[in-house]
């Protein structure tokens, strides 16, 4: 016999720990289904073993440059890949298990297995059946592997954060974030680098002073960066290494990790959606309302399966509002998928908000003015690698209200969430310029800008 529940959540990742709790909160009876580890791709395979990484990357930059352009004379013997894995991995089945117990005392139950959907208010688990007045699909997605010979020789993300040693010589296909980040911290912790990028530019939704500077200086950090090239095959040797083999005839031999970073699919091939009659778009994710609803009553969606804004705080955001709407009582509670800021964890990040200047142009005409500078920082003023930054805001309207800021620079990770707030609410040129600076910072730059 089924299980009747009030919420049927498939996926404990951001999105789904976030909503599921949330809606318990308010009372009602939840269960979330999971076949893999608690929460999901952020916690195990994304933004928090990546950040750790990104962080053993920053000291290698230190390490290797800054503290000798401090007067340290520092000699370093090694990097040991194991011990900084063994380390992440602890951290985050620390993660794990706090989620659990988070879980327990919220009263919510856990399923550990495969959902799949088999009506309009049934979700199978195996042998199991259980019944919800509403479903949740907040399921992600995975890496996409492109389809061509010798593709299953490359790992994607997921591999990279199983590597048990560092690769002596790897390439990394795509341009997007994940490429960007991993290309940096493997580089700055010691692999020899290609990436691969099939048209002209890193991050190119972005805005073009953060992808031109971002080339510049993965080029200046000794990384190869081949544009216009894609991949036709892939081998491997005898001795076991991988031979890339690239569209513009050009052979990269001796690769020992070869990884794919060009995009991300939803995991919704196997999830029964048809039977339900929940609808998706051509590459299979779930076209939502402003609300998170599907075309199917009672079965909702957040998150990346939905393709909009693949970031766990936006996942978050999203299935805490939802859940405050359906069981908290705030009707018309929603997320507003406008001015999401974002930050790239290359070296050194990238941090962005609201509009780049074309997408400004599009908007708003002629009626844009832009705001930029590009400097030294302090830390770097007497360095011999310096690390350039650039910042520019984007303003519209005879008000000059800021719609877009761009920060490419030490620190620009930690400096965009006040500034999100602030174009959040409306700020012109006028209040940037009206707030005292705070010196010696590259932030102050953004609010003295001529
Ligand atoms: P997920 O977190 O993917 O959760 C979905 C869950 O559903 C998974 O646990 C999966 O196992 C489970 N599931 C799927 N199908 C089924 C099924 N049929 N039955 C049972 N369970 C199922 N975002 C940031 O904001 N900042 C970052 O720095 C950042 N870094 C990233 C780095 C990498 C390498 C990657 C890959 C992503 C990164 N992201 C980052 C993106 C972020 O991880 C995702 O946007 C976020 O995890 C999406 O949350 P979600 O709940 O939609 O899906
Ligand atoms: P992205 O969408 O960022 O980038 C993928 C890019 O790869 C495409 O834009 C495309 O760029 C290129 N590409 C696509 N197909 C191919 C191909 N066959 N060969 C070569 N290049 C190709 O995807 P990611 O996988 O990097 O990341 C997925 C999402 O996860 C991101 O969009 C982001 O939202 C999230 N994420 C967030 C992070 C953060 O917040 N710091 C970190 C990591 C991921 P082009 O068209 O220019 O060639």
């Amino acid at each position: 016999m089924a299980q009747q529940f009030d919420l049927v959540v498939i996926g404990a990742g951001s999105g789904g720990l976030a909503a599921v709790q949330r809606a318990a909160s308010y009372g009602a009876r939840c269960v979330v289904i999971e076949h893999g580890p608690m929460g999901g791709t952020c916690v195990n395979v994304g933004c928090v073993p990546k950040k750790v990484m990104w962080f053993g990357a920053s000291v290698a930059h230190v390490l290797e440059h800054d503290a000798h352009d401090y007067g340290f004379d520092v000699t370093v013997n090694r990097f040991d890949w194991p011990t900084l894995k063994r380390a992440r991995d602890s951290y985050v089945n620390g993660i794990n298990g706090r989620y659990d117990q988070a879980l327990r005392k919220a009263g919510v139950e856990v399923v550990h297995g495969n959902a799949r959907i088999v009506g309009a208010n049934e979700v199978a688990v195996g042998e199991r059946r259980l019944t919800g007045d509403r479903i949740l699909i907040a399921c992600g997605g995975h890496p996409t592997v492109p389809d061509l010979p010798g593709a299953e020789l490359g790992i994607t993300s997921d591999g990279f954060f199983e590597l048990e040693d560092r690769p002596r010589r790897a390439v990394v296909v795509g341009s997007g974030y994940i490429a960007v980040e991993l290309v940096g911290m493997l580089s700055a912790l010691g692999s020899e680098m290609t990436l691969l990028v099939r048209k002209d530019h890193l991050l190119r939704p972005f805005d073009p002073m953060v992808r031109d500077a971002l080339m510049e200086q993965v080029r200046a950090d000794g990384i190869e960066v081949l544009t216009r090239t894609q991949v036709r095959e892939v081998s491997r040797g005898k001795d076991g290494r991988l031979t890339v083999h690239c569209d513009t005839d050009q052979d990269l031999t001796d690769v020992d990790a070869l990884i794919w970073a060009v995009g991300r699919d939803p995991n919704t091939a196997a999830l029964g959606l048809d039977t339900a009659g929940v609808d998706t778009d051509d590459a299979g994710f779930i076209p939502v309302d402003p609300y998170q609803e599907t075309n199917v009553e009672g079965i909702s969606a957040i998150g990346d399966v939905t393709g909009r804004f693949p970031l766990t705080p936006v996942a978050v955001a999203a299935g805490r509002r939802w859940a405050d709407r359906v069981y908290g009582n705030m009707p018309g509670r929603k997320l507003d998928y406008h001015t999401i800021a974002t930050v790239v964890f290359s070296h050194p990040p990238v941090g962005t908000v609201g509009l780049t200047e074309p997408e400004a142009h599009e908007q708003y005409g002629d009626d844009v003015k832009v705001y930029q500078a590009a400097f030294n920082p302090m830390y770097y003023a007497f360095s011999e690698h310096p690390r350039r930054t650039a910042l520019k805001l984007v303003t519209a309207g005879n008000d000059e209200r800021v719609v877009g800021c761009h920060v490419i620079g030490q620190g620009a990770d930690e400096m965009l969430q006040g500034f999100a707030v602030a174009i959040r609410m409306g700020a012109t040129k006028q209040d940037f310029d009206d707030t005292i600076a705070i010196h010696p910072t590259s932030a102050e730059e953004l609010v003295t800008l001529r």
